[in-house]
């Protein structure tokens, strides 16, 4: 059975500003992003450590996912 697939945006949880265009497969809570689904990008990276341009922290760089910070809004 094919997995369901969306285009979902992440927004920051603090000013609500997009902060991941991201391809989701499957159902469930969005925990990390693999970057390869990445589809805009519009955070800020400080070494591995991943913000929005507000300033909040969203995530941290693992290689070939971003670790998701906390509850984001998804829409
Ligand atoms: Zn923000």
């Amino acid at each position: 059975m094919a997995e369901h697939t969306r285009i979902m945006i992440v927004r920051c949880n603090r000013c609500n500003q997009k902060v991941f265009k991201y391809l989701k497969v499957g159902k469930g809570k969005l925990v990390r992003c693999l970057k390869e689904r990445i589809r805009e990008d519009f955070t800020v990276q400080k070494g591995p450590e991943v913000f929005c341009p507000c300033g909040n922290r969203v995530g941290r760089d693992e290689g070939d996912h971003i670790k998701i910070f906390g509850s984001y809004r998804l829409d």
